[in-house]
């Protein structure tokens, strides 16, 4: 039987997961090299039986060493509409960490009023970290996103 750790490596200090893309590009290919790197951990291998994947992470993301009693500023570089589906969690596809990622989650990704504003809030108040917008389908949704394919069809986003 193969286990596949993935571990969130808490420590005070600077590490890669504090580095933010600085433009689009980078933030699109930062997200899909998550993505493969999640991916790759399931990917058989005869002679591996026990797969880690660190994340690291500072644990000043999360206000946990804050001298001020303050929690830290958000600064994600990426917004992700996501489906509420349980079987997509969104930081661990992608292999983010806290901070990394504004995550919106409704099922079938529906553009509601609440999923609009919280789209506002990250547009008028992160803007200055945020290189990125992506709306997430996945394969098994039985709530259509009204922005993906349907079956039989094609679309481009
Ligand atoms: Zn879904």
């Amino acid at each position: 039987m193969k286990i596949v750790d993935i571990i969130y490596r808490y420590e005070a200090r600077d590490t890669s997961a504090s580095l933010r893309p600085s433009h689009t590009d980078a933030a699109l290919r930062r997200l899909e090299d998550g993505n493969k790197t999640f991916a790759a951990l399931f990917e058989s291998t005869a002679d591996q039986n026990i797969v880690q994947c660190i994340v690291p992470v500072d644990s000043r993301e999360l206000g946990l060493l804050s001298s001020t009693g303050e929690g830290p500023k958000q600064h994600p570089f990426a917004v992700i509409l996501g489906c509420s589906d349980a079987r997509v969690p969104i930081e661990l596809i992608f292999n983010e960490g806290p901070n990394d990622l504004f995550v919106i989650r409704v099922a079938g990704n529906s553009l509601g009023t609440e999923v609009l504003g919280s789209l506002k809030y990250a547009i008028d108040y992160l803007s200055q970290s945020l290189k990125l917008i992506v709306v997430l389908g996945h394969s098994g949704c039985k709530k259509p996103c009204p922005l993906c394919p349907q079956e039989g069809t094609s679309a481009v986003h």
